[in-house]
């Protein structure tokens, strides 16, 4: 049997199902004035039907030699794609390593519908920010959300340059013009969330109740930062009791030196421009959006990416949950708000599945939101947080989709709320604002 090439329609070109990634195992080195990447990538892998021939993702890079178990190989690669041939079939079942030794001068992946993403230059240093379609700017992947795997990162880079990246530092060796960072991820991890982040920052640990930090620009904002940024350790306290521990050895928030025009989320961290340290709402709220996205969307992820409200209204709605426990306006003074704002908005987007062009658009994040403010209302405060806790616990480190959800919650509050999530998620007119 061989199984086809399946790729996300939104996200079309990407992914193999042929295969799936246990584990990827990366060797970088990179020159920041020249932005040269040299990879030496393996991947471990599993054949998911009779494989004869395997694509992976790589945008841009050129792959110089590529081996499977050990074995130089014929490959080909054209448009993103690098067509692996083994030497022989691969049956189902059994696993294999691909090796890619490949450099070049990474840059973003373009698409016209989805915009650019992946491996960008900063004025001094780099962000990844992958969203959704990325990853193959910096590394070889099978690049589908619901193939998540562990990582081993090693990246050289001049000693002057912080390297964070999305897991758990284990080494730092400094030679005499270079630093070699060592960093494992052990948690399952979806490719577009993988992201490295160089730059020259100030590291300051924080006092709270995981390991924290944060990488600031120098010279410091210190104003700005305890404005936006400061209250986050307490932010994590109130996440860990809404949503249950927090998933990941630990939290790193980035600031970079440049303004970015939005933040963005990795597994275990998240990076924002130095334009968000300014004392509003808008910044407080987004520093609560890219928090959450580590319990909704990086360690619960969406299989598919018609599902994004999984992510986008779960992170919106903690945004209005952190704004009533901070101080600020009420949770339900934001619902009726976006409510109103929603109502008086064209209905031309069906948020749970909006197609690739409006994924992103924000009526999929409020009325995700609203959705989750129906669900409360309908079933009360307890079963409504212990149902979203035990879903963090059930798919930590997997893949889920909207229908997972609505038997989730179906099963938590004892009765079928299929209609409840149709009218919300699919219905066309808005339903009325949901009152606690
Ligand atoms: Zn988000």
């Amino acid at each position: 049997m061989t199984v086809p090439a399946g790729t996300d329609p939104y996200v079309p070109g990407h992914g193999d199902a042929s295969y799936s990634v246990g584990h990827y195992d990366l060797h970088l080195g990179y020159k920041v004035d020249r932005n040269r990447l040299d990879g030496d990538a393996t991947l471990f892998c599993e054949a998911r039907g009779d494989v004869t021939a395997l694509e992976l993702d790589l945008h841009t890079l050129r792959p110089s030699k590529v081996f499977v178990d050990g074995r130089p190989v014929r490959h080909q690669h054209r448009r993103g794609r690098l067509v692996v041939r083994p030497p022989r079939r691969i049956p189902a079942g059994v696993e294999f390593e691909v090796r890619v030794r490949y450099a070049g001068n990474p840059r973003p992946v373009r698409s016209r519908i989805l915009g650019t993403a992946g491996w960008e230059e900063l004025e001094d240093g780099v962000l990844v920010a992958s969203q959704p379609h990325g990853a193959p700017s910096w590394f070889p992947c099978n690049d589908r959300p619901d193939d998540k795997a562990t990582y081993s990162l090693t990246l050289t880079a001049a000693s002057d340059y912080q390297v964070a990246f999305t897991g758990e530092l284990v080494d730092r060796r400094r030679g005499a013009s270079s630093a070699t960072w060592m960093y494992e991820q052990e948690v399952p991890m979806a490719t577009y969330l993988a992201a490295v982040q160089i730059g020259r920052y100030d590291v300051t640990e924080l006092e709270a109740p995981v390991p924290m930090r944060s990488l600031t620009p120098q010279p410091p904002d210190s104003a700005g930062y305890d404005a936006a940024f400061g209250r986050q350790p307490e932010m994590m306290a109130y996440f860990q009791d809404a949503f249950g521990p927090y998933p990941f050895p630990s939290y790193t928030c980035v600031i970079t030196h440049d303004d970015l025009e939005i933040p963005l989320e990795s597994q275990g961290m998240s990076t924002f421009g130095r334009n968000f340290m300014a004392d509003d709402w808008d910044c407080v709220r987004l520093v609560a959006h890219e928090m959450a996205h580590q319990w909704f969307g990086n360690a619960v992820t969406l299989g598919a990416w018609r599902d994004i409200w999984l992510h986008e209204g779960f992170a919106c709605y903690a945004e209005w949950l952190w704004s009533e426990q901070s101080g600020a306006a009420s949770t339900q003074t934001r619902v009726d708000h976006h409510h109103a704002r929603l109502s008086e908005l064209d209905e031309d987007l069906v948020i749970g599945d909006p197609g690739p062009r409006l994924m992103f658009d924000d009526r999929v994040y409020k009325r995700g939101a609203l959705t989750l403010h129906a669900l409360r209302c309908e079933v009360g405060d307890t079963t409504f947080f212990r149902l979203l806790r035990t879903w963090v616990e059930q798919h930590v480190g997997g893949t889920v989709s909207t229908r997972d959800f609505v038997a989730h919650t179906s099963a938590a509050a004892g009765r079928d709320l299929t209609a409840l999530f149709d009218a919300w998620l699919y219905g066309a007119g808005l339903p009325p604002v949901p009152k606690l």
